[in-house]
């Protein structure tokens, strides 16, 4: 949900995106030498209890359409809410299965049922390469998703394998700001063609809604434009 002008979060955006740009490739291949993560196939990346959601870029979208559309939804998380009680958000997640963990849909045991296709958060996870505070509240660089919470470390990667790790990273980062950046860009001409904004205390009532259950609509940004789509919550006891 934003707060922050439409005019800012795109201003913000950009800033990541230059900053992003300017980070050294040979020191995020550094870190990944340093850190020698290995898999060792827990799957516990796999569920929403460890990951949250797994966000999919565009590209990610199409290759899902052809494998299962229901696989899809939006994105948790909606950025903006109009006077209607409409939500709108950047992109579609992947569903969970119906177990305690909220398994990803395409998780069956310990390995993944479209390793091949997988989208390309799952590809270059466990590196990352955004800022985010830390415990204290100091914002800087964040390059490892979940340390010493699963797979092994201070194993040997080869140069090659450090940098390859580090351009896809940096690959997805950039990708996934320039779709926030377009949502952003679009909803600012489509608010003011169609005389709308966000409203807060719209958002947090319909919000409440769903929470209890009813059915809210939910434009998805997807390949230029929003989808819509009708979402109800789970019941309890489900995955979230
Ligand atoms: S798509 Fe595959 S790799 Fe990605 S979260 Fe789902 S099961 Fe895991």
């Amino acid at each position: 949900m934003s707060l922050t002008p439409i005019r800012e979060l795109i201003a913000e955006r950009m800033k990541e995106l230059t900053d992003l740009r300017k980070y050294p490739e040979h020191h995020l291949a550094e870190i990944i030498a340093e850190i020698g993560f290995t898999c060792t196939y827990c799957a516990r990346c796999c569920t929403r209890a460890f990951n949250d959601h797994v966000f999919l870029l565009d590209t990610d979208v199409s290759r899902v359409l052809m494998i299962n559309p229901s696989a899809l939804e939006p994105a948790p998380y909606y950025e903006f809410c109009d006077r209607n009680g409409t939500f709108y958000v950047a992109g579609y997640a992947l569903t969970a299965q119906d177990d305690r963990a909220g398994s990803c849909v395409f998780l069956l045991g310990d390995r993944c049922r479209i390793y091949s296709d997988r989208p390309a958060i799952c590809r270059v996870y466990p590196y990352m390469l955004h800022r985010e505070a830390d415990d204290s509240g100091t914002v800087d660089w964040r390059q490892f998703a979940g340390l010493d919470q699963h797979g092994e470390y201070h194993g040997h990667l080869t140069e090659d394998e450090c940098i390859q790790a580090a351009r896809e990273t940096i690959a997805y980062e950039e990708a996934f700001l320039m779709q926030e950046i377009a949502f952003f860009v679009y909803m600012e001409r489509y608010f003011k063609e169609n005389g709308l904004k966000h409203v807060q205390k719209k958002y947090d009532e319909t919000l409440r809604r769903y929470h209890a259950g009813g059915e809210v609509l939910v434009m998805v940004w997807h390949a230029g434009s929003l989808d819509p789509v009708r979402v109800r919550r789970p019941p309890a006891g489900k995955a979230p």
